[in-house]
């Protein structure tokens, strides 16, 4: 793994190698920028080249020694990879109940990191999704991040890092990334084969995200079609809480994105549009808060319908 695998972000991969170049390593990073656009991979990468034994000038990792096979494996005693699945692993439960990043993750986390290096390099954790955490969780972070154990570093990773407390803000190193370039997302879709006008329209600068609309065929007009094709959406909906959560998501995005392109193409009003994105932003809103992405989806299917959303 290198940085030339991050696309579309060399203003954010040069900050982070001006940091690799000079030798001094912030503390605390905040990551900020649309999902799917690289940011985990970015995080992942600059760890693995910190905590890398024999890293070249060229900043980048070895890919041999045994700190790199291990953040490769994701085995690494001195690397953490935090979010929803970490949290399912430490406390023995199913990811489908995790919801939050909690308190005692983070206090779990806070004791790891303040132990000595296994490898003897760097220590670095990633937090996911950052605005996951709860309140009581961002505190017990900020505790730590206040008076940061030697050789360790945080980075945060968050879509939507306004909702961050102020106080962990103010210690961050922000690295904002930048929704990719439309040409530049067709690229990667044509190297893997992949041929989704709709994924490219939809994805709004996101590789991610074009790359789950590409396998969602006919989306978004399907999802619109009629008030039948709107309950057929949300019973598609994964059982799993984590994965309906994030289905749930990208039918919001879809229908939010579908909206301004009609909006803009002349086919609906302005106030048909902004209710119709003002209803499902909120109902993406309710999603995060636990409400159910099922009803939330045939919901917001029917809001845009009533948009005048229709193929
Ligand atoms: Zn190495």
């Amino acid at each position: 793994m290198n940085f030339s695998e991050i696309k579309g972000q060399d203003k954010a991969i040069k900050n982070l190698r001006a940091i690799l170049a000079a030798e001094k390593i912030p503390s605390v990073f905040l990551f900020s920028g649309p999902d799917g656009v690289g940011k985990k991979l970015a995080a992942q990468i600059f760890a693995q080249i910190v905590l890398c034994s024999q890293r070249d000038k060229n900043q980048s990792p070895c890919e041999v020694c045994p700190s790199c096979l291990a953040v490769q494996r994701e085995v690494h005693p001195d690397f953490k990879m935090v979010d929803l699945s970490y949290q399912a692993n430490l406390r023995d439960e199913e990811l489908s109940k995790q919801r939050t990043l909690r308190v005692d993750t983070i206090r779990h986390l806070r004791s790891e990191m303040s132990m000595e290096p296994m490898l003897g390099g760097w220590k670095a954790a990633v937090i996911v999704d950052a605005e996951n955490l709860e309140i009581e969780s961002s505190n017990a972070l900020l505790k730590i991040l206040e008076e940061p154990p030697r050789k360790t570093f945080w980075i945060l990773l968050s879509s939507q890092a306004q909702t961050l407390p102020k106080t962990i803000l103010s210690r961050a190193l922000k690295i904002p990334f930048a929704p990719i370039p439309k040409k530049l997302v067709a690229k990667v879709l044509e190297e893997r084969g992949i041929k989704s006008n709709s994924a490219l329209e939809l994805c709004a600068g996101s590789i991610g995200r074009a790359l789950e609309f590409s396998k969602r065929e006919n989306w978004p007009g399907v999802l619109t079609e009629s008030p039948l094709s709107a309950i057929q959406a949300c019973e598609a909906l994964p059982r799993d809480l984590p994965s309906s959560r994030r289905e749930a998501e990208l039918v919001f995005f879809s229908l939010s994105e579908n909206l301004r392109r009609f909006y803009h193409q002349g086919k609906i009003s302005f106030e048909r549009f902004e209710k119709a994105a003002r209803d499902i932003s909120w109902l993406k809103v309710a999603v995060r808060s636990n409400a159910d992405p099922r009803a939330s989806v045939l919901l917001a299917c029917l809001k845009a319908q009533e948009a005048g959303l229709k193929t």
